[in-house]
């Protein structure tokens, strides 16, 4: 009796402790269902969950694109979509190497054996058990349980995934984009994109990884494709519009840039004449949008149209 008690107490304690994310996906059409994120930097309040998550159902099973950034909203995650119907995860395809995006995957693993599927550069650059940055931002208690793990299946050429009555195609940028090695994945029959950090919208995006000309390409190559619903690796616009609003910064970004070189602007002053106040009111304007505005002007320097 006193021994049950204690486990008891033991279970209730840790559910009471846990973070709860309360979690809604968002029904994108039929078969897909996203999280979305907070549009904010990782901070104890959301837990970390401030990049989208998304569900496809098959017929026997889900395929993930992208698993948050820890093992309790990624459980979490399932919890809620077990809701919709309990069905097992044989996939998981990580869309880029930014550890907001994948380190849900130990749980999907240990729990499914699912196959993950993604970019080769987080096995390049993270080590099995290694430390990454989210697991120095937040708290113990928010990442326990957290491992980083490897990717079973490297994607380095176009491949499409046949998953029961669903087929995927996972499409490598090929050039520096958000990152060096970012893959989209695309639905043809449901028309619907995923583009990992290649998009974004309702915040600023950072360059610090990738390239502003790499960019422009890169959202080019999405809007050739016919899409009708897009989901950005941040953001809650997954309409039609969903990329307006960051090929717009990266164009004036551009233009402002390469017009200040004409004028002859030095490096050290670039930030205090290209501004893009124009966005001031988007999430993370404070912290990214100087550093991308001093990056672009060492990439634009020397760069000569194509
Ligand atoms: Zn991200």
């Amino acid at each position: 009796m006193f021994k049950k008690l204690i486990l008891l107490i033991g279970i209730l304690s840790t559910s009471l402790l846990a973070f709860n994310y309360d979690l809604k996906p968002k029904k994108i059409t039929n078969d897909v269902w996203c999280f979305l994120g907070d549009l904010n930097a990782p901070t104890v309040k959301n837990g970390g969950f401030m990049s989208n998550s998304c569900y496809i159902k098959t017929e026997k099973s889900y395929v993930l694109v992208d698993t948050g950034s820890n093992y309790l909203f990624a459980k979490q995650a399932y919890e809620s979509m077990s809701k919709i119907e309990k069905l097992p995860v044989s996939h998981v395809i990580i869309t880029h190497s930014h550890d907001d995006h994948w380190l849900g995957n130990n749980y999907y693993k240990e729990k499914f054996n699912s196959k993950i599927i993604g970019p080769s550069n987080i096995n390049k650059e993270h080590e099995v058990g290694q430390k990454t940055r989210m697991m120095n931002i937040l708290p113990t208690d928010i990442m326990i349980n957290t491992k980083v793990i490897k990717v079973d299946t490297e994607i380095i050429e176009a491949t499409s995934l046949i998953v029961n009555d669903k087929k995927i195609d996972i499409l490598p940028v090929g050039f520096k984009a958000h990152t060096s090695n970012d893959l989209l994945i695309f639905l043809e029959k449901e028309k619907v994109m995923f583009t990992g950090d290649v998009v974004m919208n309702g915040r600023i995006t950072s360059t610090r990884d990738g390239s502003l000309v790499g960019q422009i390409k890169a959202l080019n190559k999405i809007d050739s494709i016919e899409w009708e619903y897009l989901v950005a690796g941040h953001g809650y616009d997954t309409s039609k519009t969903a990329t307006k609003e960051i090929r717009k910064y990266f164009t004036l970004l551009k233009e402002r840039i390469l017009q200040s070189i004409e004028d002859e602007v030095e490096a050290g002053n670039i930030s205090k004449i290209v501004t893009l106040k124009e966005f001031k009111d988007l999430a993370m304007y404070d912290i990214f949008n100087s550093r991308n505005i001093f990056d672009a002007f060492g990439e634009l320097e020397f760069y000569e149209e194509e």
